[in-house]
């Protein structure tokens, strides 16, 4: 007797929905090497792939083969095909059926599905081929694998049938905010970096939490500590040529970012000082973050990053600014017309569009940090769709690149 695993990929083949309506259930035989040595009485594990979004992948079924590679015309209960269990526009290459008796069905973690991980973390099942191979629909199992499979299947653990959210690091990674904060601090100090419990770190420690508290996400307030500040800082190190041409080598175990904005602003001092001083601006000026702020009005993040997204949309959703600025354009114009489409919300919309119309802070995004107060002219009057489409993407553009671009 053989031992074999059948498995499937739930995008395109809801194989929990087939295993848990049939007792008896067929499955495809494409491989004549398949056909030839699959036979009566074989025992069968079914597999299921990981979802999207990310589910678990594992064992959701056991059974025997009850009926040997036949035609499909041929099989016994054709009403058993579960042909309408293809998604996404799947469907039936292959022409020859197995006939699998199940004899446990657990098609969710909750009623005891057998995690990959378990077979991961297994001597014997690590080195078998749904392990390393993964694509395929029938895998042959070696004797001690299929005794060893069947032992784990038959110690189940339930675990909550629930999705994981996606995994992100106890520590999330650090976005490219906090990384110009740490290049700034190597950079001031090139020849001789502060070490770990020295005031500089200490305080660049203590405004990258702050700088999490205004960003929100997950992570504990006090996630950036000393130790690790100063390990980020040293990472820049193996990018620096002074160091690297001393024939020393940095400790490089940083994140793809790091090299990118190492390169970015390597020998462009004045760029990056003024990167952290906007960044700085946007810690004094934005509230912490809290759940209820809405992120999601069709807003792209800047190129420049997360903070100082909100500190845009800060300055110009000002209400005393903002009022200003129209109250300035009535008396101007006798109108308040889009900058960039000549959308007039009073003239489309009558008595209702009065006086309705959208902000946008016109400065760089970058140089929001120049210490410059916002004042009526920093503001550009736009219609909603207008302001929208600038913000869409990244990177986001100005009102005159807007306008040459309307069609
Ligand atoms: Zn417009
Ligand atoms: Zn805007």
């Amino acid at each position: 007797m053989n031992s074999w695993i059948f498995q499937a990929k739930p995008e395109r083949y809801d194989v929990q929905g087939y295993v848990s309506e049939f007792k008896k259930i067929y499955w495809s035989v494409g491989h004549v090497k398949h056909a030839q040595s699959i036979s009566l009485g074989d025992e069968v594990f079914i597999w299921k792939a990981y979802g999207n979004p990310r589910d678990f992948a594992g064992v959701i079924a056991h059974g025997f083969i009850v009926e040997p590679p036949t035609e499909k015309q041929k099989i016994l209960l054709p009403q058993n095909l579960g042909d309408n269990y293809w998604r996404g526009g799947g469907f039936e290459k292959s022409t020859v059926k197995v006939g699998v008796s199940l004899d446990d069905v657990r098609p969710t973690l909750a009623t005891g599905a057998l995690r990959r991980e378990r077979l991961d973390a297994d001597d014997i099942l690590s080195k078998s081929q749904i392990i390393k191979v993964r694509n395929g629909t029938i895998f042959f199992l070696k004797p001690e694998q299929a005794v060893r499979l069947k032992e784990l299947w038959s110690k189940p653990e339930y675990l909550e049938d629930v999705i994981p959210e996606e995994k992100e690091p106890k520590n999330p990674f650090w976005n490219r905010e906090e990384l110009l904060l740490a290049l700034e601090l190597y950079i001031q100090n090139r020849k001789s970096p502060p070490n770990k419990s020295s005031k500089e770190v200490e305080s660049l420690s203590k405004e990258l939490n702050q700088l999490r508290a205004c960003i929100g996400g997950p992570g504990a307030k006090s996630l950036r500590n000393t130790a690790g500040v100063y390990l980020k800082m040293m990472n820049f190190r193996s990018y620096d040529p002074f160091y690297i041409s001393q024939g020393k080598v940095g400790m490089r175990h940083g994140n793809k970012l790091e090299p990118a904005i190492w390169n970015e602003f390597f020998g462009k001092e004045n760029e990056l000082f003024k990167a952290c001083r906007a960044i700085r601006e946007a810690l004094k000026e934005l509230p912490e973050y809290s759940s209820d702020d809405s992120e999601d009005d069709g807003f792209s993040e800047a190129a420049e990053g997360r903070l100082l997204t909100r500190l845009h949309k800060l300055r110009e959703r000002s209400v005393k600014l903002v009022n200003a600025k129209k109250n300035w354009a009535e008396k101007q114009f006798g109108t308040l017309t889009c900058e960039a489409c000549g959308f007039d919300f009073a003239k489309v919309y009558g008595k209702r569009g009065h006086g309705f119309i959208e902000c946008h802070h016109r400065k760089p995004v970058h140089e929001l940090g120049d210490g410059h107060k916002t004042t009526t002219e920093d503001l550009a009057l736009l219609c909603a769709n207008c302001h929208r489409m600038i913000h869409r993407q990244r990177p986001w553009l100005s009102v005159e690149e807007l306008k040459s671009a309307l069609c």
